[in-house]
């Protein structure tokens, strides 16, 4: 027996980048968790399903941040008159250390894990720490939420502070443990290999992680280009590379499997000619680039030049858990790129930056994002009565809730076909 769920309201998603898909007063049909259809008149064969009415609120796909630090969600706003590698020191890596504490961790996951949901993040790719525990803890509050993600622990052993640094074998060990734990446990919820970044990597351990994703076909994340002093750091260790991604091209972990890699701000044409042949995902995180004065990541020439593009948070140099305000702060970045390069680089238009954040990131995760058919049903219920615009066409009401909405006009959120709850409720 199928299960066959019926939602009618006013239905926006993008299929392509370039335009909004709209369907006033529509239904979306649900079977088993994936769209079915949508349609403007409902079949008889489904005259005996109740009807979820939504009436006159929108019906979205949830948002998929692809790049963000659970770890780092209390420290967020901290710092931010440094620039990253100081302010990896000064702040990130002293926060991380607070996590051996599992109490502390799992008081600061479920805070994490509530606020993504409140802002309507269906799916994410979530960093923990180094520590083993308390990022198993992290996956099981992921696992209880409903909501879905990638989780892992951070693998550096090098060149880190002594508080925060594990040696090889264990990281490796542990990282293994931690795979084999939770492989196959969930659809939703999933290991990813994380090496935190080129410099805090040794060698045995970029070929180690290497050999873990291949045996077990465990995609990857971790951090590119992300600034310029990083990058030299990067050329200091290995003077003979030809580029920053061609260092984690050379220990097989970029795009051997799927690839996230956040930033790319400062790639050059042979680092994104790579990542295009390699299939590796461009993770662009405009408010965090901002907040660290990283650079302006020139998405336009990813776009243009075929590789997969998605956006993150990058909590917590970027401030919010809000995709909504990462939108609008890629379609920002986007213009000063555009002034920048005398108006070459086109910006982004409001239905690309939603498509970003919805089908680009989602597609990372399968077939997640969209509404056509054979989508997973992810989805938000916007109640945008507040800015009084229901004679409106729905693609300046989506543009509106974009640009003005937040989580109070989330009213309901699903993934996967199933209504999820606040993940936590008293945990603030
Ligand atoms: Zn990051």
């Amino acid at each position: 027996m199928k299960d066959i769920k019926i939602l009618k309201g006013n239905i926006i998603y993008t299929e392509m980048p370039d335009t909004f898909t709209t369907l006033k007063n529509g239904y979306v049909i649900v079977e088993d968790g994936a769209v079915k259809e949508c349609c403007e008149y409902l079949s008889k064969k489904y005259k005996n399903i109740p009807i979820t009415d939504y009436k006159d609120k929108l019906i979205i796909p949830g948002l998929n941040d692809m790049h963000c630090h659970a770890s780092q969600f209390k420290h967020t706003g901290l710092g931010m008159d440094k620039e990253l590698v100081p302010w990896l020191f000064s702040h990130t890596f002293p926060e991380e250390k607070r996590f051996k504490d599992l109490k502390y961790a799992e008081q600061t996951y479920k805070n994490f894990i509530n606020e993504i949901w409140k802002n309507g993040t269906t799916r994410s790719s979530v960093w923990g720490t180094l520590h083993k525990e308390p990022t198993e803890l992290l996956i099981d509050l992921f696992l209880k939420s409903g909501l879905g993600a990638y989780v892992s622990k951070v693998n550096m052993d090098a060149n880190t502070p002594e508080f925060l640094d594990e040696d090889t074998d264990s990281s490796l060990r542990e990282t293994e443990e931690m795979i084999e734990k939770y492989l196959g446990k969930s659809q939703l919820v999933k290991p990813i290999i994380t090496p935190r970044f080129i410099p805090t990597s040794s060698k045995e351990l970029l070929k180690g992680l290497s050999k873990l994703s291949e045996k077990y076909s465990i995609p990857v994340q971790s951090h590119l280009s992300e600034n310029l002093s990083e990058i030299d750091w990067v050329k200091e260790l290995y003077p003979n590379s030809e580029n920053y991604g061609s260092v984690y091209d050379l220990f097989g972990l970029f795009g051997q499997r799927p690839t996230l890699m956040a930033h790319c701000i400062h790639s050059d044409i042979e680092e994104r000619t790579l990542m295009k042949k390699r299939g590796v995902f461009a993770v662009h995180c405009p408010t965090s680039n901002l907040n660290l004065g990283s650079g302006i990541m020139p998405i336009r020439k990813f776009m243009d030049e075929g590789i997969p593009v998605a956006l993150g948070t990058d909590i917590g140099a970027g401030e919010t858990c809000s995709m909504l305000r990462v939108m609008v702060s890629a379609i920002q970045m986007s213009k000063l790129a555009w002034m920048d390069s005398d108006k070459k680089l086109k910006f982004l238009s409001t239905s690309e930056a939603f498509y970003l954040a919805t089908k680009g990131g989602g597609s990372f995760f399968g077939k997640v994002g969209s509404f056509e058919k054979g989508y997973e049903f992810d989805a938000l219920i916007v109640d945008d009565s507040c800015f009084d615009m229901s004679s409106y066409p729905l693609e300046q009401r989506i543009q509106k809730f974009i640009y003005n909405g937040d989580d109070r006009n989330i009213i309901h959120r699903y993934v996967s076909g199933d209504l999820v709850k606040e993940p936590f409720p008293k945990s603030i």
